[in-house]
């Protein structure tokens, strides 16, 4: 199905009733916007196969993994609601009057509050989670702010479905007009028009580095600028340690075979490089992967445009100085498809090329060979920022690296012993975020209910009467909220 574009005037009224509907939604008690957003995860629930089915033909993602991410984007939603209503995200600071104190300190309460408007872009691979009601949205809610999303292309009937679920939502919970906004628009015009419309106050952006940075430099060129969170790719290092890979270099290869091809290598969690120690070892898990690999058959990608691009960034990393393919699957790729690759290049050549270091989003990895310990820790100390590293490691590995760790800790966002990056666990203690360029802003994350955080402000109250004050900074405390009083943590009245 064909959407119409919105035109200029068509997004002007639209984040003007987004700016009023803020007005409104930010004064509404937590405990409604923890019912409108259970609504919303009810109403995704009563359209489950449908969406599914309208989802699996826009993306060529199987039904199976579809249904898993919506009932996951489900709970997103539920858990953010969940966190929104407790209120840790608030960070209350209260320190009461010392009048004779000299001078006298005067009773201070410090609060966070929304910013307003937050324009979502979410990307292709992740046509739930990541995208029309997805982490940035249910974030944004939680934190009282209204959302317009841009819908992405590929994707574009789900993304419809999806909203009008979050439209009847807002519908049965007497949200305030104008809280949510769908909008269409091919060609990057519509997205840039709504960072810089004066009445967007955040973004909330996840896909391509490419896509990322631009939203990011027209926000900051704004006459106001505004934060913008790009998520955006990452190639998910792998350091191999001698003693662990010795133990378990068939294993290991294996678990790596299943996640650098899993849903075609299509995950910013995709892990695009692996780093090893020249030896025995090494050869033994390059055979095994190898192995592994042949046996793996190409399959389609999400659609034709990222088709292209592997196939594109595939070659152009295949024909750069020292590079070999190890293995590709034995099997011949349609068109669309995507062709499980493994790549071979020394540490030498890898130094001496940051093409290498960059995102082949597919069913790529490519094997760094190093020298020896020295040159694992040049290479550590080359990559630029991570979502996720990896060390596959004993405890004794551990021990005798502890620069090279020191290094990794660095330049990732969520470092992972003797696992694979694939796979991110919705809970509070998930940081889904990493340095430059993994994202715009490392000190957020974008999974877990910690990403609430991305779209409030601090405000603090000094000498305000009690009965004047928010609910949450009252005396008694009557929504029974954890806050730092004097000092200490407290659910107590004051
Ligand atoms: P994409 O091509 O960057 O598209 C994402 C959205 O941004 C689309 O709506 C697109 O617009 C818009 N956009 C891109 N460039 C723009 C520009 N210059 N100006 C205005 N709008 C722009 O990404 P994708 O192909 O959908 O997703 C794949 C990428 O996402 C991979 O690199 C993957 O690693 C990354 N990813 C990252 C995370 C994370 O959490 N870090 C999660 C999932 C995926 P159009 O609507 O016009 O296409």
């Amino acid at each position: 199905m064909k959407f119409t574009d919105a035109t200029t005037e068509e997004i002007n009224a639209v984040m003007e009733k987004s700016w009023d509907a803020f007005l409104a939604y930010r004064k509404l008690p937590l405990q409604r916007r923890w019912e409108f957003m259970y609504a919303m995860a009810n109403e995704l629930d009563n359209i489950a196969t449908p969406l599914v089915e309208i989802a699996s033909q826009e993306t060529n993602l199987p039904k199976d993994r579809l249904e898993s991410e919506r009932k996951r984007t489900v709970f997103q939603l539920k858990s953010y609601a969940d966190a929104c209503k407790r209120g840790d995200w608030l960070d209350i600071r209260i320190d009461t009057a010392i009048p004779d104190k000299t001078p006298p300190k005067p009773d201070i309460r410090k609060m966070m509050v929304p910013l307003g408007p937050v324009v979502v872009f979410g990307a292709s691979n992740f046509p739930f989670a990541y995208s029309t009601a997805g982490g940035d949205t249910a974030c944004a809610f939680a934190a009282g702010c209204p959302v317009i999303v841009k819908a992405h292309p590929a994707h574009a009937e789900t993304s419809e479905m999806v909203a009008n679920a979050i439209f009847a939502a807002a519908k049965k919970t007497h949200m305030p007009d104008g809280i949510f906004a769908h909008i269409h628009g091919e060609g990057f015009e519509t997205g840039k028009t709504l960072v810089l419309h004066p009445r967007t106050k955040a973004v909330g952006f996840t896909g391509s580095f490419a896509g990322g940075k631009a939203l990011f430099d027209v926000a900051n060129q704004r006459k106001e600028p505004i934060p913008v969170f790009s998520e955006m790719g990452s190639v998910n290092p792998v350091f191999l340690l001698p003693e662990k890979l010795k133990q378990s270099a068939e294993q290991t290869a294996k678990m790596y075979a299943a996640s650098i091809t899993a849903s075609v290598g299509q995950f910013c969690t995709n892990p695009g490089i692996l780093i090893g120690i020249k030896g025995e070892a090494l050869d033994r898990f390059l055979k095994s992967l190898s192995d592994e690999i042949k046996n793996i058959a190409p399959a389609t990608m999400l659609h034709p445009g990222i088709a292209k691009a592997f196939v594109e960034k595939r070659q152009k990393a295949l024909a750069q100085n020292g590079v070999h393919v190890a293995a590709v699957s034995s099997q011949q790729p349609q068109e669309n498809q995507g062709l499980p690759t493994i790549a071979t290049v020394s540490a030498d050549e890898f130094l001496k090329n940051v093409l290498l270091h960059q995102e082949v989003f597919g069913p790529y990895s490519i094997l760094v060979i190093c020298e020896n310990d020295q040159q694992m820790m040049e290479v550590a100390l080359h990559l630029e920022g991570q979502l996720t590293s990896t060390i596959i490691a004993t405890e004794n590995d551990v021990q005798q690296h502890e620069p090279l760790i020191e290094a990794i800790k660095n330049i990732c966002g969520r470092f992972i012993m003797n696992g694979v990056p694939t796979g991110v666990e919705v809970c509070l203690s998930m940081n889904h975020g990493g340095p430059y360029p993994a994202t715009t802003d490392s000190r957020f994350t974008s999974v877990g209910a910690d990403g609430i955080k991305r779209f409030v402000r601090p405000i603090s109250f000094q000498n305000w009467p009690d009965s004047l004050l928010p609910d949450e900074l009252k005396n008694d405390n009557p929504l029974g909220l954890w806050r730092t009083v004097n000092d200490s943590l407290s659910r107590e009245a004051i």
